[in-house]
């Protein structure tokens, strides 16, 4: 059973140098299959063994070979988290119970899609909050792009596909609305990417309890950021951040949260 989660582990890291790589390489627009990794600060390039994910960047003391320049901690961070969950994502679907036991109560087919489904989604949230507070921009091709290949997957599971379509137009519009209105003062244009994207993976209910979310914790953070820093009303963290981690929480716990209210107002 731990050698599962090993296993399960160093799969999620991967995919979060993965995450890494092709962030950099995105805002650098490099080609991804064009040459191998190289240091940012002195382009040496980097040896097999000193890029190893979460490994290397301990055992180099955060430090480039090469120059000695410090290396980021969002590399180790981001394949750390991704590791801790992909873990996660197995024990929220009991894949281990299910898949490798094989218990009576096998999951459908359709459960391992959703599992499968759920992974891509964290992946892609990840992907989206570290872009978003590193460079300040969304990536199109991540953000719609995902929202097409996870409409596309939902078509296969019994998700309601109706609440997507809605949640779309809700999320989408919303932003599109603050854009357009205030001319991209108040907004970026990629957060009405995001809001497509948080319809296609929460549906119109689940979604319109992120955005109330994203907006306290913003609104929360945002008057911290004020009193502590003296920062300028101009908001310094990108609303993507929150979208995303409002997100992330709603998709995992809004549905108990909803169901709580909802039994609350019938009382
Ligand atoms: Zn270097």
């Amino acid at each position: 059973m731990i050698g599962f989660y090993i296993l399960i582990f160093v799969l999620g890291v991967s995919f979060g140098s993965f995450l890494n790589a092709l962030e950099w390489r995105l805002n650098k627009e490099i080609s991804l299959t064009k040459g191998t990794s190289k240091c940012p600060k002195c382009e040496e390039k980097i040896k097999w063994y000193d890029n190893i994910p979460l490994v290397s960047f301990f055992i180099l003391k955060s430090k480039c070979r090469n120059c000695k320049k410090s290396i980021s901690w969002q590399y180790p961070l981001v394949e750390l988290w991704m590791g801790l969950i992909f873990i996660f994502v197995f024990c929220h679907h009991n894949v281990y119970q299910n898949l490798i036991l094989g218990n009576t109560d096998m999951l459908p087919f359709i459960d391992y899609i959703i599992f499968i489904k759920d992974l891509i989604i964290v992946w892609i949230l990840t992907f989206i909050f570290v872009y978003d507070l590193k460079y300040m921009e969304v990536s199109d091709l991540v953000t719609l792009g995902g929202a097409g290949i996870l409409f596309i997957i939902s078509l296969f599971t019994n998700a309601d596909w109706v609440s997507m379509l809605i949640g779309v137009a809700i999320g989408g519009g919303f932003f599109l609305i603050q854009f357009l209105i205030s001319k991209g003062k108040w907004i970026g244009g990629g957060d009405v990417r995001i809001g497509v994207l948080m319809g296609v993976i929460l549906g119109w209910k689940l979604l319109l309890l992120a955005l109330w979310i994203a907006y306290v914790v913003g609104a929360i953070v945002g008057i911290i950021l004020l009193l502590f820093r003296k920062k300028k009303m101009k908001s310094e963290v990108p609303f993507g951040v929150f979208l995303t981690l409002a997100t992330f929480v709603v998709m995992f716990w809004g549905q108990i949260f909803l169901d709580w209210y909802m039994g609350f107002v019938s009382l």
